[in-house]
């Protein structure tokens, strides 16, 4: 049996060791902390009682490489699941993104043109759009930013600020000016016309840490992979057959094949073989995720999650008994102090009726400064594929050549191809 060494225990390296073991190989995934997730993760807050995730993830119908790594009886167990596309919204008054359960998917014209701020004519050049993208014939995405792109495609302000931003926010991490229009038409086409559960937001039903990462792990290590946490890979040589990987501790493993499924700032710091071609000057740049948990006795939202229109608010969620706000994009909260971002914040809750009283009873605020690279139009120039010009090196991670923003998906993808080029002819 081939002996495939997996560096970096995310999404992206947890189903790489997924796809390996189905294809009969037992890897060995090495993870440099002393857990398993990456940038999904959860923590136990004595404050909250209860575990926290370093940021609110959503999941949506259309992430069939993520969904795939579980069963189904995983999938009911670990997921809150909707038969529809469904999102609330508040622009300090109510109104919904809702399909029909039926018919799709003119369902989806049915919601647009329900949807409360757009006019007639603004949902049909909406609609118009949307098929345009899907038969490849709006005017050539490739190059520009949404902003241009969209405004080229008969979309006015109005749409772009009620319809297509919240879309380009919660899935691209970066704004209509910086996202790379390309990246944007392959992600309507996978949330809008890849079967009719593909709009639905599916939502962890607890943590993210046991919705997902335990159960990929007990997967993993049930089958005969073996994690070894604490791991920090340092260094990848090449020897007779194949390479020895060397890890901070001093350890060194060989191994016939390696994965690295590391993001793209921790690849520069892996020294590599010199005839690997990687120019570990070069990085992507990065966009922040701020996340703040509330507990509160006052909560006053009854929806499990609202998207907020006008603030700097983007998203509430509804967790058992505290809201999780998010804000992407959120590169200029990275210097404030909590008291700052607090005061921009909770006027922003008692506004839009989700809290009832600027009085916590808890708060937990996180940045997550590289939670993305930002999929903007140099971005595409520096993902590189799974495959590398070397025999026996492959790369995996939401940041590699899948087409996709940074996601869940995008990193269950990457696992997938990195395990597949493992097999592929000449490998
Ligand atoms: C706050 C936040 C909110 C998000 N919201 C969403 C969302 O709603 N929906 C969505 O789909 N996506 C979301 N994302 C993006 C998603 O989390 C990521 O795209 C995905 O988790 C990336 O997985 P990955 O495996 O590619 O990388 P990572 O998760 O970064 O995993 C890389 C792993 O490699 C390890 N590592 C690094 N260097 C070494 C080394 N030298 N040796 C050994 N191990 C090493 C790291 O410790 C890490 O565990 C969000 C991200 C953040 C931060």
């Amino acid at each position: 049996m081939k002996k495939v060494v997996i560096i970096g225990g995310g999404i992206a390296g947890l189903s790489a060791a997924v796809h390996l073991l189905r294809k009969g190989i037992q890897p060995l995934l090495l993870e440099s902390t002393k857990k398993a997730g990456g940038r999904t993760t959860s923590f136990f807050d004595p404050n909250f009682n209860s575990y926290l995730d370093n940021g609110q993830h959503i999941l949506m119908g259309c992430y069939k490489e993520t969904l795939s790594l579980f069963s189904q009886v995983e999938i009911k167990s670990n997921f809150i699941l909707n038969e529809s596309l469904h999102i609330d919204y508040s622009d300090g008054e109510r109104y919904t993104l809702k399909a029909p359960r039926y018919f799709y998917p003119l369902n989806l014209a049915i919601a647009l043109f329900r949807y409360k701020p757009l006019s007639f004519n603004e949902s049909l050049a909406a609609l118009f759009l949307m098929m345009r993208v899907l038969a490849n014939i709006s005017s050539r995405p490739s190059g520009k930013n949404v902003v241009v792109w969209l405004k080229e495609n008969g979309q006015n302000d109005n749409l772009i600020k009620y319809l297509w931003t919240p879309l380009i926010i919660g899935a691209m991490n970066t704004s209509v000016e910086k996202a790379d229009a390309g990246i944007f038409c392959k992600i309507v086409k996978e949330i809008f016309f890849r079967g009719k559960l593909s709009s639905t937001i599916i939502l962890p039903k607890s943590d993210l840490q046991s919705s997902l990462v335990q159960t990929l792990e007990a997967k993993i290590t049930s089958e005969g992979g073996v994690i070894n946490y604490s791991s920090q890979a340092v260094r990848i040589n090449k020897k007779d057959n194949g390479f020895s990987v060397l890890l901070k501790n001093g350890e060194e493993i060989s191994a016939e094949a390696v994965i690295l499924a590391v993001p793209r700032h921790a690849l520069n710091k892996i020294a590599l073989p010199e005839d690997l071609v990687i120019d570990q000057q070069s990085d992507l740049t990065y966009s922040n995720i701020l996340s703040v948990h509330i507990k509160s006795d006052e909560i006053l939202l009854r929806e499990s999650f609202i998207g907020l229109h006008n603030s700097p608010v983007h998203w509430v969620f509804h967790n058992e008994d505290f809201l999780s706000v998010v804000i992407s994009d959120a590169d200029e909260y990275k210097d404030l102090s909590d008291q700052e971002i607090l005061s921009i914040i909770i006027p922003e809750l008692l506004r839009h009726n989700i809290l009832g009283s600027e009085k916590l009873t808890a708060y937990r605020i996180i940045k997550e400064k590289r939670a993305t690279f930002v999929p903007d139009i140099n971005s595409s120039k520096l993902r590189l594929p799974a495959r590398t010009n070397q025999k026996g090196i492959y790369l995996a991670g939401d940041w590699t050549d899948t087409g996709l923003p940074a996601t869940i998906e995008g990193a269950a993808l990457s696992g997938r191809l990195a395990a597949e080029a493992v097999f592929s002819p000449g490998h």
